[in-house]
Parts: structure tokens; sequence; C-alpha cells
């Protein structure tokens, strides 16, 4: 049984989906107007981690995100370059297809940009109108916060601190616009004509930043949905607002599980612009030759803690990773060798430790203690590897153990390095043939030959193995 740390209740339930076997789940994604930061990165990686564990589980998992691609601050920047909005959010929005792919994100079954859902959620607002629950003022629209049973109890906000904090943040304007300073926008009014804007019964203007996640998830998922995921960040006001928002049109639970992701520190300070150590994935992946040590450190950290991302920790992601890598190719090197059968003792050590693996997953998703569950595996494999004969079937088993569990981290490609030309391979052939016969001659330039290819062969008392330069 899974169970998860739901920000709603503060504790750890117990996860039952609504629809046996399947999983509706919702993960706000980055405002295109830049290339993606570590911090976007970090949370893309934690909920594709709950995701792919939901389907080691069983699960079928229908998980919708967005691309939020019109708000302030994509409509400066188009400003700033001189170009149209649509040009800023369409650069970034590829970016962060070329940023994902490399860290093997899984793609969400439905991306819907916020441009994309303009009539939905002027149905949207309208339908708040209607209920009482928004008022239109000056082009403006405004979810009457208060009106709402339960505002900010998500985030644990208190009403008179909410009334203090919004107050000190709104421009005289949007005071004497709104009934209450913690109302909040579901639709902005254009100022100005050379913004993007759309014609809607109140006016040219564009949707507030909270209300395309309302609708994308009703749209595309359903009423109530099992999971909504996102930065912690992001629980006040943009969660709290969802919240808001859509169980005011609809009556019902939005969402069963609230799961938000911890902040990712860079040198141990807290990523701002101002301290100038905003990294952007682009840039990490520019300077980083292997992107799964970033992935790594990213996927085993539980997602609820903090990550510090410094050279040190990298480099301790790249030692670990590597120490898989090796001792998953330990055994795959045997395997060709191997003898029929199978070794109980083994396969019993295995299946103990893949148990373990779960069990630490499923609390809450403690990648931290999984990890170990892998390493235990990592000493079963070199054990074994270094043994004077070995079994096809465990040796098989233990690879595909220490594979599958990778993948639920995200980490493919175990045997990547392990694929060779036919004409590498050939060469390789021939000297396991010239050893047999002891032609060490034949042997030496044969290795020499590899070496010129890049490929580094090395005699072992278990027969030869490879790797590249
Ligand atoms: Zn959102």
């Amino acid at each position: 049984m899974i169970h998860v740390y739901n920000t709603l209740s503060r504790e750890k339930e117990a996860f039952h989906a609504i629809t046996p076997g399947k999983v509706n789940m919702y993960v706000c994604g980055p405002t295109v107007y830049n290339y993606i930061h570590i911090g976007n990165a970090r949370s893309a990686i934690a909920f594709d981690v709950i995701r792919r564990y939901l389907e080691y589980s069983g699960y079928v998992v229908n998980y919708v995100s967005n691309f939020t691609d019109v708000d302030d601050k994509i409509i400066q920047r188009a400003r700033e370059e001189g170009v149209d909005e649509m040009t800023i959010a369409d650069k970034y929005a590829q970016a962060f297809d070329e940023d994902t792919i490399p860290l093997n994100i899984k793609p969400a079954t439905t991306r819907s940009r916020a441009t994309a859902v303009i009539p939905d959620i002027i149905a949207f607002v309208e339908d708040l109108i209607h209920k009482g629950y928004a008022y239109e003022s000056a082009g403006d629209v405004y979810f009457r916060a208060k009106k709402f049973k339960g505002y900010g109890i998500l985030a644990h906000q208190d009403l008179a601190e909410m009334e203090a904090n919004a107050a000190g943040r709104l421009d005289d304007q949007e005071l004497t616009r709104k009934e209450d300073p913690i109302d909040f926008a579901v639709w902005k009014a254009s100022h100005s004509s050379d913004e993007i804007s759309w014609v809607s019964p109140w006016g040219k203007g564009r949707p507030g930043w909270h209300i395309e996640c309302s609708v994308m998830a009703q749209k595309y998922l359903a009423d109530t949905i099992d999971i909504h995921g996102g930065g912690i960040d992001l629980a006040f006001p943009h969660h709290t607002n969802e919240i808001a928002q859509s169980e005011a049109r609809t009556g019902q639970t939005f969402v069963n599980y609230w799961l938000h992701n911890g902040f990712v520190n860079v040198n141990d300070e807290k990523m701002s612009k101002s301290l100038g150590n905003f990294t952007t994935v682009h840039d990490m992946l520019a300077h980083y030759d292997d992107p799964m040590v970033i992935r790594y450190l990213l996927a085993t950290t539980q997602y609820r803690r903090p990550i510090n991302y410094a050279p040190d920790t990298l480099e301790q992601a790249r030692a670990e990773l590597e120490r898989i890598r090796t001792a998953y190719r330990n055994v795959f090197f045997r395997i060709s060798t191997a003898k029929t059968g199978h070794d109980d003792s083994v396969d019993y050590a295995i299946a103990e430790h893949i148990s373990h693996f779960r069990e630490a997953m499923d609390d809450d998703f403690n990648t931290q203690n999984a990890i170990a569950s892998i390493f235990e595996l990592v000493t079963i494999a070199n054990n074994y590897a270094s043994r004077d004969e070995i079994k096809l079937d465990t040796a098989t088993r233990l690879t595909h153990a220490i594979a599958d569990l990778m993948n639920v981290f995200g980490i493919n490609g175990l045997s990547e390095h392990l694929t060779l030309s036919a004409e590498a391979q050939a060469l390789l052939d021939k000297r396991v043939q010239a050893r047999a016969v002891r032609d060490f001659n034949l042997s030496d330039q044969l290795r020499d030959q590899l070496s010129d290819m890049g490929i580094i062969v090395e005699d072992t008392t278990q027969g030869q193995r490879w790797h590249h330069a």
C-alpha cells in the first residue's frame, strides 16, 4: 500500500485511487519566458519519479501539465526583445523539450498551453460569476476569496495575515477595483493595444495565472482528481486559488492528495537572480557531459527534502551512479558464458531487496531509502560476478532487477555504453579465439587495433572485458 504525505492534512495517508488501477495526476508546469531553471527540473523529475513508481506498481497514469504562455513576464520579455508574445512562448516551450528529453523526463499524457484553452477559461469564469463567486470590475474579474469556505487551508494561511499581506502588495488602482484586498484576478483587462488579448464578455483581456490549471485539470482529467503536484512555493497563492475556483464551480473536492516538492539550493544558498546563482538547465547540460548524473542527483533525494546543487554533490552523484553502472556491467559481461540454471540463495536475496525497494517507495516515495536497496543489489552483483561460475537465470534476474529499479528513477541505459560496431565485435571475438590457442602476438595486435578504435580491452580471470576509452 502506497502512503503519501498530503499537504492538505499535513499527514501521510494511504493512497486510494478514485478508479482502481488508474491515477489522474496534474502537475503545474513552467511559465515559458526563459529557459527552465534547476528548480523547475527538480519539480518535473520529482513528479516523473512518482509517476514512474505508480506505473511500476501497476497503475495507468494520466499525467496532465501546462505551459503558462501568457502572463506579465512573457509580455515584458516580448517588449524587451521587440517580438510578439507567442514568439517568446514558442521558443521556450520548445527549449523545455530540448532540456527535459536529455534528463529523461517522460512527456505528459497531455500538456496544454493556457492560450489553447481560452474559450474554456471564459466559460469557467462566466460560471463563477453566475454562481456569485466572481465579479467584474473595470474589465477585470476577481474571485471573492472570503465567500469560499476554507480559503487558505492548504497553506495554513490565517485570513487576517493574508489580508495584511495582500494590502501591502497592491497598488491603489488594484485596491479600488477589488471588493476585498485578498480577492484574486481570474481575468485581467488589457490596458494596452500592443499586448496580447482576447475578446471576452468583460472586454479585451487575458486570463489570470491560477485559472488555467483549474480549467485544464477539469477539462483533461475530472472534477475530482487523485494527485495534484507542484513546488511547495506554489501552495499559496497558486494552489490555494485553484482549490477555491474549482470547488466553487463544481461543488466537489478538487484534489484528493496534494503533493509538493522541496527547494533546490545552489552551493547552500537559495537560488535567486540577485545572488547570481540562477542555474538554468540549458547551461547545466551545456557544461556537463552526462545528464544522467544530474538526473541521479535530483531523483534520489526524497521529493519533499531540499537538494543542494554544488560541485561536490554532483561529484558524489557521479561516483554513486558509476558504482551502479559498473556492478551492472560486471554481471552483464558474464552472461554470455554463464551456465544454465540458477542460484537459489542469490535469487532469494535479489527478491528481498526488490521488496525493500518497494517498501521504501511505498513510504511517500522515499527514494533515499530505495537507492540503499539498489546498493544492496550492487554488492550482490559484484560478489556474484567474481565467482568462477555463474548461472544464466540468476545473472539475468540480477541485471534486470537493477535496470528495472533504476528505471523508476528514470535512469536508463545502464548497458548503453556496451554497444559495439559489428567490426569491433568481430575483432573481440577473434581475440577470444587467439587467446584460446595462446596466440598472444595476435591477441596483443588485436588489443592495439581495438584501442585505436577507442575500445579498451582488459583480461580478467573471468575472461576478456572491454569499455569505451
Ligand atoms: Zn498550476
